[in-house]
């Protein structure tokens, strides 16, 4: 293998979860232009054809699949319709997630339920769904998008916290178990990013004033600044990196 092809991912598949809009459909874009055959998923036929329009306005293709990823048969059914009609899936964004905010005296039952099933369950399900193909081929790459919440609490979002540091230590417990069937899982941890879910937060200039000054790159992410990170956990560059949790937030868990 010549070290100027360790990024390709010619000739791999990828399935994005939440790649409707916003990191997803971002990430998708990114893996696309270093050659890999994308599969778009969300739970949206209609915010799906639209992400695939965004694609094809930049000269990119995708496929797309349909469901939702809290409701583990959609998920089995879906997954296993992509390895019958696509072909086997080699790389897995893990994506989808959701946020809710509330002091947490007041935070609801529904909002709680919703926050686990979204951003851990779904993991999980869309995760083992993909590992039951991968693990008779001997291999396949897992990104399960964590957050600087994997690490550190913020007023208002202490359930969202909780479950970023489950896939956290879901992304570790995956590698330990999946890693000796030639499985590679790792995380990859965004600080704040503008995008639909961050959007009162960008609206807030007393909080990007706080950002901006408690982040040692002193600004907001750009979404576009993940995608290196996805293409190194996706392709032959991180041939022997599992179970690690790839911090991409101008540095704001490193300093106080
Ligand atoms: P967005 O709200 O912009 O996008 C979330 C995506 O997830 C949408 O495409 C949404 O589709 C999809 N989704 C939600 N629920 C489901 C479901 N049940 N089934 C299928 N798809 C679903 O969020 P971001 O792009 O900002 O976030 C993406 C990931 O990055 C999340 O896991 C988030 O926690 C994480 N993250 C984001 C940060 C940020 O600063 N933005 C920081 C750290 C982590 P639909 O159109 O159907 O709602």
């Amino acid at each position: 293998m010549s070290h100027s092809d360790l990024f390709s991912l010619s000739g791999a598949r990828a399935l994005v979860t939440g790649a409707s809009r916003g990191i997803g459909l971002t990430l998708a874009k990114g893996l696309a232009r270093y050659g890999a055959e994308i599969v778009l998923n969300g739970r949206n036929t209609e915010s799906l054809a639209s992400a695939q329009s965004v694609f094809e306005a930049e000269g990119l293709r995708a496929s797309t699949a349909v469901f939702d990823v809290t409701d583990q048969d959609a998920v089995i059914d879906g997954v296993a319709a992509i390895e019958r009609d696509m072909g086997p899936i080699d790389i897995l964004i893990n994506n989808a997630g959701i946020q809710r905010r509330a002091p947490l005296e007041e935070f609801s039952r529904k909002d709680w339920d919703d926050l686990m099933s979204t951003n851990v369950s779904a993991v999980f399900f869309v995760g083992q769904a993909v590992a039951r193909h991968m693990i008779p081929r001997g291999r396949g790459k897992i990104v399960n998008i964590c957050s600087v919440q994997s690490e550190l609490a913020r007023p208002g979002i202490a359930p969202y916290t909780a479950t970023k540091g489950a896939v956290k230590n879901l992304t570790k417990g995956m590698a330990t178990d999946w890693g000796r069937h030639g499985l590679q899982i790792n995380g990859l941890a965004p600080g704040y990013f503008a995008t639909e879910m961050t959007e009162r937060l960008v609206a807030d200039e007393e909080f990007t004033d706080w950002l901006c000054k408690r982040t040692p790159s002193g600004r907001w992410g750009q979404v576009e600044e993940l995608v290196g990170a996805a293409v190194f956990l996706s392709s032959r560059a991180s041939s022997f990196v599992n179970g690690q949790v790839l911090m991409v937030d101008g540095g704001i868990t490193v300093s106080l």
